[in-house]
């Protein structure tokens, strides 16, 4: 099977298990791979209790922490957007190229009690983040949550691999987590008290590595170095700092399976299932929004249905 030198994160990741799958079957080379809130949720978060956690968090009003999330036209990144703006965020939709999409998601979350807009943005250059930040607060007057979701593969094995493979995946994947880290904390410490949210979108692969997968884990396992520094620079300062490792979420491109290797695939993940795009975007959730997560800082989580453990 070719390399991919233009898909998803997931559609590679769903390669390189059905590529496993066929190594192990047929001895093939492996390819890699109600009640409303009125103020800031995050910091204003009601107690839950079992029976009101899902009324306690709809807003009336579109005056929820203000979230900047990246690449969230499509894929995961939206239904993190999506999500959020359902509990009364006002999100910064960025994306790179699909504007339609991206505005589809605005339309959905200001019909869900929220508020966005969609700016476009790439996050691998500083003069576009700045724009990027300048927007948030030019919209909304200040940043509270940022989610660091936008990712790119250029997948082939690592001898075969260009340079510019190399550095456009580590510009976007890991640079540009940097860049937008840095101009959020920047707009968190102006007000306060300074508080603020940084989630960062990793990968299981930044753990264990992954073949034809060498700057796209070496970006997801710099991403997982970097979540804990800032998580400790910024732990005194009321910025939590955290990452998500997803592990395989479902994509158009695994409903095109056939049974024999979805079956395959199903077997190296313990929960027996694909992940979906809504549970990431409910650990973001979680981990955006939540009081419960105020005192986690500096971890990685894994929402992988158990592959990595
Ligand atoms: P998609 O390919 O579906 O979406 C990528 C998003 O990133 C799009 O919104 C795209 O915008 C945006 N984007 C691409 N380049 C840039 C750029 N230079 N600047 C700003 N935005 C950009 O990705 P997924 O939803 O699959 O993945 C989202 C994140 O989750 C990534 O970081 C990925 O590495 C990670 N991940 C995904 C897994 C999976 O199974 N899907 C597994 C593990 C991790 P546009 O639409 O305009 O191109």
């Amino acid at each position: 099977m070719a390399f991919s030198v233009r898909a998803s994160s997931s559609a590679h990741l769903a390669r390189n298990v059905v590529s496993n799958a066929r190594s192990s079957l047929a001895s093939k080379r492996s390819n890699g791979m109600g009640k409303k809130v009125s103020q800031s949720i995050p910091f204003r978060f009601q107690s839950m209790s079992s029976t009101s956690r899902k009324s306690s968090v709809t807003v009336q009003a579109a005056d929820g922490p203000v979230c900047v999330v990246t690449g969230a036209s499509r894929g995961i990144g939206a239904a993190i957007a999506t999500q959020l703006g359902a509990q009364g965020c006002r999100v910064v939709v960025n994306y790179a190229a699909s504007s339609g999409p991206a505005e589809e998601v605005c339309k959905t979350i200001k019909s869900s009690g929220g508020d966005a807009i969609a700016v476009q943005a790439n996050v691998a250059k500083q003069d576009e983040v700045d724009a990027l930040f300048k927007a948030a607060v030019d919209a909304f007057g200040e940043v509270n949550v940022l989610v660091n979701n936008a990712g790119i593969t250029r997948d082939t094995l690592m001898m075969r691999m260009k340079l510019a493979q190399w550095q456009e995946v580590i510009d976007l994947n890991l640079t540009g987590v940097f860049l937008c880290t840095q101009a959020a904390c920047k707009i968190m410490g102006k007000k306060k008290p300074v508080k603020g949210r940084i989630i960062n979108i990793t990968s299981v692969v930044g753990v264990t590595g992954n073949a034809g997968q060498a700057n796209y884990s070496a970006a997801k396992a710099g991403v997982i170095g970097l979540t804990k520094t800032v998580a400790r620079e910024y732990a005194g300062r009321n910025i939590q700092c955290n990452a998500i490792a997803p592990g395989f979420i479902a994509s158009d491109m695994t409903a095109e399976l056939g049974p024999e290797i979805e079956a395959k695939i199903l077997t190296t993940i313990p929960a027996g299932k694909y992940g979906q795009p809504e549970d990431i975007a409910g650990m973001v959730r979680f981990l955006a929004l939540d009081p419960a997560a105020a005192y986690i800082t500096g971890q990685t989580i894994h929402v992988d249905g158990g592959m990595v453990m």
